[in-house]
């Protein structure tokens, strides 16, 4: 049997990525990833030419199969996601739950993740925090938004640009009275970060400076 190596990647910047990561993916026989093209550009990055296979949300349930298979005959493959560690609000858990049944080992080879970066820069209290991932787009938002605004803890999530204002604005309207952090484009070129309340970060943001990654974080 071969191990399955569950790789973190960069957020953003080029350079973080641990020494062993780059061991591991220039050693294994196969890279899967969500895209391989994005993947490339990090390969290249770090001169390492093993081959890829992508493996996203979209893939039927055979590309699995596949790269179970690969992993059964003993060759030994790396997972890694777009960005950051496979399996946090993308679409790698479903394969180390498969080798997970299948009594395949798994190793992890930790790193960067969008959610642990936002949190470190925070300056609030991160003794503990409820992550929501991203939140639903219609049914069972308003839900969660209201829970939100209730949560005796920090509360964390991912948000896309197309609904980083909606998200604030919902916020402001349920009556959030505590400190938050909007970070976006972590460890890029445009990395900024708006504190305050929701209209006071809504103030902030203009079209120009609301493109890109975005982590919300709301203090207890
Ligand atoms: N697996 C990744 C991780 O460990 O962070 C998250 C994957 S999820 C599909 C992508 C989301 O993570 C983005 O929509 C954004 O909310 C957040 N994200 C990823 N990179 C980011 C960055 N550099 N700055 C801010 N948010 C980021």
């Amino acid at each position: 049997m071969g191990t399955l190596y569950v790789v973190a990647t960069p957020i953003g910047n080029l350079e973080d990525i641990s020494y062993r990561a780059v061991r591991i993916l220039g050693s294994v026989n196969l890279i899967a990833c969500e895209d391989t093209r994005v993947t490339k550009r990090l390969l290249d990055n770090y001169q390492i030419t093993t081959p890829t296979v992508s493996y996203h949300q979209h893939s039927a349930s055979g590309k699995i199969d596949f790269l179970i298979s690969k992993l059964k005959s003993g060759q030994a493959v790396a997972l890694v996601s777009d960005a950051g560690t496979p399996g946090i609000s993308d679409p790698g858990g479903l394969l180390v739950r498969a080798a997970v049944i299948e009594g395949i080992k798994v190793e992890t080879v930790p790193g960067p993740s969008a959610v642990v970066a936002a949190l470190a820069i925070s300056g609030l209290p991160t003794d503990r925090f409820l992550f929501l991932g991203f939140l639903p787009h219609k049914k069972g938002r308003e839900t969660l938004i209201k829970e939100m605004v209730a949560s005796k803890q920090a509360v964390v999530f991912y948000e896309s640009v197309h609904r980083i204002a909606k998200a604030l604005e919902q916020l402001q309207t349920a009556g959030l009275k505590r400190e938050m952090l909007v970070c976006r484009e972590l460890t890029k070129k445009f990395e900024s970060v708006y504190r305050g309340l929701p209209e006071e970060i809504l103030k902030q943001l203009t079209p120009e400076n609301t493109k890109g990654e975005f982590v919300v974080i709301i203090g207890k």
